[in-house]
């Protein structure tokens, strides 16, 4: 096997007459292993709750469901105390301790069978820890990529891409290596699969710290991550606010609070009423999600210190994460319809073998880690010509291809019953097309944003990146819910879904849609950017 660093190695050279900073190959790596961390432990959570804590289905999926939503919510949080307190480097050792703390947690709950109560507590205690530590953890990281290089350098979407690949081969290997050693149809194993989520992050976490100090530092060679400066800006700014800080500080964090909070109830409230209880049946976490996705980006760009070309780089940064929500809401199908259907309705047979239909989620990570060195090589090689779309024509253009995806299978189940199964040929199909479009736009946000932010807002305003892919999971789980039982008919909207043709139409539908606006206000958007 080649070693990974050899790999990129490669691609830089191959790619790039002053490669990349050393720096990059260590977030590759820090990254790799939380990821290794995160999907291993997800990809037998649910499990774990059915088979060892005995909770039923739908339970476990809301549990499942809330969780993944509130770690894209917490890095909002994350970003703000490194950007405000700390800098990125403590944050991100914080945030792997935490989550190793919290990995450990689910092991020792997992070893406690014989006491499922207490074993549930623990299990709730683990994943807190592992929301708060991903929130202190993810913003960051990506942050401190964009801040290897110069500012405007044209190799920060590349760098952004390598990042990617380290993702994604933690997201290969996690479901194979902790599966292996915990859905082994025994339920005391569980605990292996937890320890070994444990061991990833704590590797993830020492490597970085150890080597922190040598590799990360800025192209002048001064270290990037530290503590934050005081803003000159906010030193110099409205002498009002300035002397008033105190109070300003307070007003404005108690009406961010009141108004998350108005918000959330607002959204909450069952408006048919569930026998006598307003809030019976409420989604707390969705309607957190929601409000939380309105409420803080206004509170952002409303901050007294911004200036206007800032604002308006803001606003650039505000407009691409609501475009992206759609993204993920239609690709974030993988772990649910698309699952339905590779289960019923695909012919999973080779020779002898059925495949399980799980298998298919981890197609999207081999594919990023096959085609991301492609991606590089792309963007630098028509950057070379001049040729390279704009940073939003690309994200267009990641919008176009999942909907190419999803008109693809759409075509191969027209009139297909619901008792037959279609060849796998379609969900592979699908599946490329969405690595494709999703190397077109995932890693180049995260370019954007780290371009456009200013330097005091830069994790901040990462985690309202990712703040759309908590919203984006939330509306994926609700848009899921269309996916057309045999032969009960749905609407969405007026758009009336009889059959899986129906279905995954509306998915073409809403990523073309989008994908066309933003075609049209790329040149706009790209000129504002300058
Ligand atoms: N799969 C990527 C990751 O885990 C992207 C997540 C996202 O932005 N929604 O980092």
């Amino acid at each position: 096997m080649i070693p990974i660093k050899n790999l990129i190695i490669n691609i830089n050279k191959m790619n790039s007459t002053k490669g990349q900073p050393k720096g990059i190959y260590l977030l590759f790596v820090t990254e790799m292993w939380e990821r290794f961390s995160y999907f291993g432990m997800r990809a037998i959570l649910t499990l774990y709750m059915v088979q060892a804590l005995l909770l039923d289905k739908e339970l476990a999926s809301q549990i499942y469901g809330s969780y993944t939503g509130m770690v894209y919510l917490t890095p909002l949080i994350g970003g703000y105390i490194a950007d405000r307190y700390w800098g990125n480097r403590r944050s991100i050792l914080t945030g792997a301790t935490l989550m190793a703390i919290g990995q450990f947690t689910l092991f020792i709950s997992a070893s406690n069978l014989q006491n499922i109560p207490l074993a549930k507590f623990l299990m709730i205690c683990g994943l807190v820890l592992l929301i708060i530590g991903n929130g202190f953890f993810k913003p960051n990281i990506a942050t401190m990529v964009g801040s290897l290089y110069k500012e405007n350098d044209k190799r920060k979407d590349s760098a952004y891409t390598i990042f990617y690949m380290g993702v994604n081969v933690g997201a290969i290997f996690a479901p194979l290596v902790c599966g292996y050693l915990g859905n082994t149809n025994r339920p005391e194993d569980f605990r292996w699969g937890f320890l070994a989520a444990c061991i990833g992050i704590l590797i993830g976490g020492i490597i970085f710290q150890t080597l922190n100090k040598r590799y990360l530092v800025s192209p002048e060679g001064n270290p990037i991550g530290t503590k934050p400066q005081p803003n000159v800006q906010e030193e110099k700014g409205n002498e009002a606010v300035r002397l008033g800080l105190r109070s300003y500080f307070n007003m404005r964090t108690i009406s961010l609070i009141g108004s998350i909070l108005l918000l959330t109830l607002s959204f909450a409230y069952d408006w048919k009423g569930n026998q006598g209880s307003p809030f019976g049946g409420a989604d707390w976490i969705g309607s957190l999600i929601y409000a939380t996705t309105i409420v803080v980006p206004i509170f952002i760009i409303t901050d007294k210190t911004l200036t206007t070309s800032e604002k308006k780089h803001i606003g650039i940064i505000y407009a691409i994460s609501f475009f992206v929500i759609f993204f993920w809401a239609a690709y974030e199908q993988a772990g649910v319809s698309l699952t339905f259907f590779a289960d019923e309705q695909t012919n999973r047979m080779i020779g002898q073998w059925e495949m399980p239909s799980s298998y298919f989620q981890s197609f999207p990570a081999i594919m990023v880690v096959i085609l991301a060195p492609v991606f590089v090589w792309l963007w630098t090689f028509l950057g070379r010509y001049g040729l390279d779309p704009n940073d939003f024509n690309k994200q267009a253009f990641g919008l176009l291809f999942l909907a190419l995806g999803y008109w693809i299978i759409a075509l191969g189940v027209k009139d297909v019953d619901y008792n037959v199964k279609v060849s796998m040929f379609w969900l592979i199909s699908l599946y490329l097309l969405h690595t494709i479009g999703e190397l077109c736009l995932s890693p180049i946000g995260l370019s954007i944003v780290n371009k456009l932010s200013p330097a005091r807002f830069s994790s901040l305003l990462m985690g309202v990146w990712y703040l759309s892919s908590a919203a984006a999971n939330k509306f994926a789980g609700m848009l899921s819910g269309f996916y057309p039982e045999n032969g009960v008919s749905k609407n969405f909207l007026g758009y009336s879904i009889d059959n899986l043709h129906d279905f995954f139409m509306l998915f073409v539908f809403m990523s073309g849609i989008t994908a066309i606006i933003m075609f049209l206000v790329a040149g706009k958007l790209n000129k504002m950017m300058k």
